[in-house]
């Protein structure tokens, strides 16, 4: 693997920090629980999205782009971090919303996430609930072309084999630093959604015939989905990377039993995880992907999944912002 050899510029502070939580790993009374802090990326309040990003984004500059096109839900931290990323480069930044998560009241649309889309003059709409968001954000792309501008297309979550490199990096960060610290990492576990973010981990690992065992905790799609579309995306930035051997599904490991009612949809495991974290580290996480990654890894610890004897590393993925949308989970909060 050498990934010098795609373009990419800076955008975020790495290496993010590698750190071993020693409360948590105390009161869970189980694995070592170490966190890989890609929630301090530093773009726009950070996040995973910033590591593709500095990949996608050195493309669209590579071919003449003047405007980013991308889409998420109504509080996503990819389109935040795209419309930072487009300022930087000079570049506007387009963006559609889909209306994903309902019934959630009136600041849903306005605080967290959207404030910050706001503060950063991205442009967007928003599109209903079940909408083709990618055929939507292309058609956009296609109606800002024809009115002159030159639009760059991102899919939603910035997940594809362009993207992907970002994760595929990071894990030759964190091999580095496991290897220069003498930690053994047995197990990562973090949120997955689009899928690029797991695609490149699993592509990176597989480039460096690290032995690690990758389990994400959908926050949206069913198991034998999610495992479908992250081994798509996992195969096709293996080839780009231009590793020789296959990439084969058995490596890819999803759970689906934390996602509750839907994506973007509060849980009780979700909010128990937050506020763990919360009091023990002083490290937030979110409602919508890192809070419901943490609940996967503390419900695998609780059901004897993750073993006492290991080192487990979970990627914070960001998302913090849209604690702001979902106020009413943690108000009124007393000192236990
Ligand atoms: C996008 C996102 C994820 C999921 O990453 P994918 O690459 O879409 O699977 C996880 N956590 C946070 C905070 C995100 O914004």
């Amino acid at each position: 693997m050498h990934l010098a050899r795609f373009p990419r510029i800076k955008l975020g502070h790495f290496p993010t920090p590698l750190e071993k939580l020693e409360n948590l790993t105390r009161a869970l009374d189980g694995p070592n629980i170490y966190i890989k802090r890609d929630d301090c990326t530093g773009l726009a309040t950070g996040g995973n999205k910033t590591r593709k990003l500095e990949f996608l984004v050195a493309d669209a500059l590579a071919k003449g782009a003047d405007t980013l096109v991308t889409q998420g839900a109504t509080q996503s931290n990819h389109v935040r971090q795209t419309a930072a990323a487009a300022r930087v480069v000079g570049m506007e930044c387009h963006a559609l919303l889909e209306r994903r998560v309902e019934n959630m009241g009136d600041g849903y649309e306005a605080a967290g996430n959207v404030l910050l889309d706001d503060i950063l003059k991205c442009e967007y709409d928003f599109r209903p609930n079940g909408a083709d968001m990618n055929a939507e954000a292309q058609a956009l792309a296609d109606n800002l072309r024809e009115k002159g501008k030159k639009p760059y297309f991102i899919p939603g979550g910035g997940s594809n084999t362009i993207g992907a490199l970002g994760y595929a990096n990071a894990m030759e960060e964190l091999i580095y630093q496991a290897d220069t610290t003498g930690l053994k990492i047995d197990k990562i576990v973090h949120a997955t959604g689009s899928a690029g973010t797991q695609a490149g981990i699993l592509a990176g690992l597989h480039a460096m015939s690290a032995p690690i065992d990758v389990i994400g905790i959908s926050v949206r799609a069913k198991r034998e989905a999610q495992i479908a579309n992250v081994h798509k995306l996992a195969a096709a930035t293996s080839e780009l990377i231009g590793t020789k051997t296959e990439l084969s599904i058995d490596v890819v490991k999803a759970h689906d039993d934390y996602v509750g009612s839907g994506y973007g949809q509060p849980t009780d495991s979700m909010v128990e995880a937050i506020s763990i974290v919360a009091q023990q580290e002083g490290i937030f996480l979110d409602p919508v992907y890192s809070g419901k990654g943490m609940a996967g890894m503390i419900g695998l610890i609780r059901q004897g999944v993750l073993k006492k004897d290991e080192n487990v590393v979970f990627i914070h993925t960001g998302g913090s912002a849209s604690l702001f949308a979902y106020q009413h989970l943690f108000s009124g909060q007393k000192a236990a």
